[in-house]
C-alpha cells in the first residue's frame, strides 16, 4: 500500500469541556503497515497533544489500547489501517465501560463483581521451577486473557443486564477450576449465582472479538453444562 490519506473520525469527550461527546476528524498520511495505534500516536504528536487513549506494550500483551474501531472492539496496536479497507476510520471508546475522556475508559470495574472468596491468581506451573527474583516468593500469572475488555464491550447481555459477571470473568473462572480442581465447588457456586453463566444468551460476540483466543463463550458453555448437572 502506498502512502495514502486516511481520515480518522475520533469520538472526543472531555468532561465539562468537550461535553456532550462529538466526533472530530483528523486526516493523516497512512503508511504501509501502519496500525491504528501508530496513527493515534501521530495524531497526538502532530495535531492534538490532548488526545486521550490508553496504550502500553504496542504488541497485544497489555490489552490497554482496546477501543471501538469501525464499530467493533479491537486492539489498536494490532489493527492495521490497510486491513480495515475504509477511507474513513471511526474510533470510539470501548462500549460497556465508563469513558474517562476521548478513547480512554475506566477499566476499574472490570472484575469488580468477582466474589471475594475467589483468588484469581494462581502459581504459574511452567515457571515455578525457575528461580524467582530476589524478594519475590513465587511467580504468579494471569491466564491468556490480557484484560483488554473487548469481550465485555461486545457482549449485549453486559449492556442490558446489570451485574452480569460477563465473559472475561466467567472465562477466567472456568480456567481456574480446570487448573485447580479443589476450587471446583466454590467456583461453580459463583458461576451458578444470579449474575452468572445462565445469564448468557449465546450471542458468541465475545469469542469473535477476543484477540487472545480465550474463546469466552466456550468457557461459559462449559459452566452452563456443569451448572445444569447441579440442578
Ligand atoms: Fe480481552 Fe479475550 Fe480477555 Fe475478553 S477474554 S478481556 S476479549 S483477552
Amino acid at each position: 500500500m502506498a502512502d495514502t490519506k486516511i481520515i480518522f473520525r475520533i469520538m472526543r469527550y472531555k468532561p465539562g469541556v468537550i461535553d456532550p461527546p462529538r466526533f472530530q476528524e483528523f486526516e493523516i498520511a497512512g503508511r504501509p503497515d501502519m496500525t491504528v495505534l501508530e496513527a493515534l500516536d501521530e495524531i497526538r504528536l502532530t495535531r492534538d497533544a490532548g488526545l486521550m487513549y490508553r496504550h502500553c506494550c504496542h504488541h497485544a500483551s497489555c490489552g490497554t489500547c482496546a477501543c471501538m474501531i469501525n464499530g467493533a472492539p479491537a486492539l489498536a496496536c494490532t489493527t492495521r489501517i490497510a486491513d480495515l479497507k475504509t477511507e474513513v476510520i471511526h474510533l470510539e471508546p470501548l462500549e460497556n465501560h465508563p469513558c474517562l475522556g476521548d478513547l480512554a475508559v475506566d477499566v476499574g470495574g472490570f472484575f469488580q463483581e468477582i466474589d471475594a472468596r475467589w483468588t484469581y491468581h494462581r502459581p504459574c506451573g511452567d515457571a515455578s521451577a525457575q528461580r524467582t527474583p530476589q524478594g519475590v516468593d513465587q511467580l504468579l500469572r494471569f491466564e491468556n486473557c490480557i484484560e483488554c475488555g473487548c469481550c465485555v464491550a461486545a457482549c449485549p447481555v453486559v449492556s442490558s443486564t446489570p451485574r452480569f459477571l460477563g465473559p472475561a470473568v466467567l472465562a477466567a473462572l472456568n480456567n481456574e477450576r480446570r487448573h485447580r480442581p479443589t476450587s471446583q465447588p466454590l467456583l461453580l457456586e459463583i458461576a451458578a449465582g444470579p449474575h452468572g453463566a445462565d445469564q448468557c444468551r449465546r450471542h458468541l460476540a465475545c469469542s469473535r472479538v477476543c484477540p487472545a483466543a480465550v474463546y469466552p463463550a466456550r468457557h461459559i458453555a462449559d459452566l452452563q453444562r456443569d451448572i445444569k448437572k447441579l440442578k
